[in-house]
């Protein structure tokens, strides 16, 4: 399934992707794959970054960082 929702962002700027089903719930563009539905999220849409919550079934977390739009001074 590598199918694009038409109302994507450009490929360039989506950073992360939302569970489709549950609200705050973020995703890495690969394992985005494995919800369909996901909602394409652009570096805007993500203020104060976040990981990747996908787990496997022996137990790991993929928590792969997301860039935060702000950044910090110190
Ligand atoms: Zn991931």
């Amino acid at each position: 399934m590598s199918a694009q929702p038409e109302h994507a962002p450009p490929p360039g700027r989506i950073v992360a992707y939302e569970h489709p089903e549950l609200a705050g719930v973020l995703l890495c563009p690969e394992h985005s794959q494995e919800y369909p539905g996901s909602v394409p999220l652009a570096p805007g849409d993500l203020p104060d970054g976040g990981y990747c919550s996908h787990g496997t079934p022996d137990g790991h977390v993929c928590a792969r960082a997301f860039p935060m739009k702000k950044r910090t001074s110190r």
